[in-house]
């Protein structure tokens, strides 16, 4: 048996989506029927936002970036344990990265350190939700608040997710989003920007339409569309956005049958958490995940590069995620870990990622679940 990691979601009206585009709406670029219906789905599920489909979510930071108009010196906090786009979209207009630690029960940024790294040239800070499991908003909005800075969340792996109710990429200024093939909704590389403050909405529309007012004029508010400000070329074609429409009518269908495999394996791995041999997630009740990830931790790197290989072996394909920022080459040329590294290192070291897709069936689960209790078994000879 040979059990893959990932399997993108395929629901089954992405191709007749597809083609509606080609041979019906005869339209392929972008801005057409099935960008407006993402538009709209995205729309009702953040009351009070503006949705705009990207080519991806590194390319709705960017935007982001390019909105609140980060300038050379400015600086923004990130945790170090996140993918490179959190901050490379802000490195590529000059900014300077503040990294803080992430608390180890979420792998999220920890809101109490975030205070610490603030200084008179500080911007914006950007809460990634790691796993599609809620950042503290409401610390981070008031530290926001109280210092005047944006709050632009990584919200990549979260939609379907909520914090207190809200929509996870609806509580800050922006909300950004991937619908990457690794991520629970897809249409191969795409994103989506989500904007709540309303100064942005316009501008943000100008900026993704390569600096014109093309949208307004597709709207028929102005008679001809022109150069009105700086911008780029950020919109999928309808190509993408059809396959994305046909995933995100079924949202509630793939949400439910993730959640139901993160269930299975939660169930299965609990007595090895209590007995502390591994680590397992630990979600409270005022956050609503999407099942993004299941992830264990082990003891070590060393015990985790066995179990990857034993895994690996027997035909599993397990993952270890992201190598803290701070200690990349680039990191270290662009940003600066504030305060002590207690738990970003030796937390994502321990951390694996187990198989999670659509249509994982039960008894897979229980064949990786039942190998792990093997493994930790046989290790206590
Ligand atoms: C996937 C991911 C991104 C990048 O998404 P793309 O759509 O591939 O650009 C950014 N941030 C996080 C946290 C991610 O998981």
């Amino acid at each position: 048996m040979k059990i893959p990691f990932n399997i993108p979601p395929y629901m089954g009206k992405e191709l007749i989506y597809v083609k509606q585009a080609i041979e019906v709406n005869k339209k392929i670029s972008g801005d057409g029927l099935y960008t407006t219906l993402c538009h709209e789905w995205l729309e009702n599920n953040n009351p009070s936002s503006k949705a705009l489909l990207t080519t991806s979510c590194t390319h709705a930071l960017e935007m982001t970036a390019m909105l609140i108009d980060i300038q050379e010196g400015d600086e923004v906090i990130v945790p170090s344990y996140t993918f490179v786009s959190s901050v490379n979209a802000f490195v590529i207009r000059g900014a300077k990265i503040k990294f803080v630690d992430i608390r180890p029960d979420t792998m999220n940024i920890d809101e109490n350190l975030i205070e610490s790294a603030i200084t008179s040239k500080t911007k914006a800070i950007i809460p990634v939700h790691y796993a599609g499991v809620a950042c503290e908003m409401d610390k981070i909005m008031e530290i926001a608040r109280k210092y005047d800075l944006y709050v632009i969340e990584d919200a990549a792996q979260a939609l379907m997710s909520t914090y207190k109710g809200k929509a996870l990429g609806s509580i800050g200024d922006f909300g950004c989003f991937s619908f990457h093939e690794t991520k629970n909704y897809s249409m191969g590389e795409g994103g989506a920007l989500l904007i709540q403050n309303e100064l942005f909405k316009e501008r943000a529309e100008i900026i993704r339409e390569k600096g014109t007012n093309r949208s307004k004029f597709i709207r028929g508010q102005v008679d001809k569309y022109t150069w009105v400000d700086k911008g780029s070329s950020y919109l999928p074609s309808e190509i993408n956005a059809a396959y994305l429409f046909a995933q995100l009518e079924e949202a509630k269908v793939i949400n439910q049958d993730r959640l139901k495999s993160w269930q299975v394996y939660f169930k299965e791995l609990y007595s090895l958490a209590q007995n502390r041999i591994i680590e397992i997630p630990s979600i409270s009740n005022s956050k609503e995940h999407n099942a993004h990830m299941f992830y264990i931790k082990c003891k070590d790197i060393k015990e985790r590069t066995s179990l990857i290989k034993f895994l690996q072996d027997n035909g599993v394909q397990s993952a270890f995620h992201y190598i803290p920022l701070h200690s990349a080459t680039a990191g270290k040329v662009h940003g600066e870990f504030i305060g002590e590294d207690k738990f970003t290192t030796s937390e994502s070291e321990r951390l694996v990622r187990l198989p999670l897709f659509y249509g994982l069936e039960e008894k897979t689960i229980l064949f990786i679940t039942s190998l792990i209790k093997s493994y930790y078994i046989k290790g206590e000879d």
